[in-house]
């Protein structure tokens, strides 16, 4: 990819940083940080014991995840494919989607492969519901409690 500039733009520096995210959740860490700031009982992030809390939540609360009546659950509005971008604490939901999406039909054009085409694609689970990129009238967290959903913002991706 062709830069003009050394400084990032908005649009580089929010691919790079849940792109970092998206590396260390392979690399089978769960943290964006290695200090121990934030840690609590046991070593644990913040992040690690939420994510645990919302485990905990779905176990209790809804189907087993991938069994039919998890599937089921989902309205296939297709929200969850619009592009997230942090701000501060914050994910904004904007009114650009991942290139895979259809925006004709609402689905994804390489549903089998999907985390191997896009390192950006998260399964819908206790991590994006941490990082609150569900949208808040999404079934699998309109009933989580303290879930905070992403802020919509009418802007694209190379809007912002
Ligand atoms: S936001 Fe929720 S209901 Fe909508 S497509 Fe994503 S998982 Fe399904
Ligand atoms: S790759 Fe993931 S984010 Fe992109 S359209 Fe498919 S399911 Fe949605």
């Amino acid at each position: 990819m062709a830069r003009k500039s050394s400084r990032k733009t908005a649009k580089q520096r929010a691919i790079d940083s849940a792109l970092a995210v998206v590396r260390e959740r392979r690399n089978g860490r769960s943290s964006t940080s290695g200090s121990k700031a934030g840690r609590g009982a046991g070593g644990k992030t913040k992040k690690q014991l939420e994510i645990e809390r919302i485990e905990r939540w779905l176990k209790r609360n809804l189907p087993p995840q991938g069994s039919p009546e998890w599937e089921a659950l989902c309205t296939e509005c297709g929200k969850c494919c619009y592009d997230k971008v942090w701000r501060g604490s914050r994910l904004m939901l904007l009114k650009s989607a991942c290139g895979y999406f259809d925006t004709k039909t609402n689905l994804c054009k390489c549903y089998e492969d999907r985390f191997d085409n896009e390192p950006l694609c998260l399964p819908v689970g206790a991590e994006i519901m941490q990082m609150g990129g569900l949208p808040e009238d999404c079934p699998y967290v309109q009933e989580l409690p303290g879930y905070r959903p992403p802020l919509v913002v009418d802007k694209t991706i190379d809007e912002i």
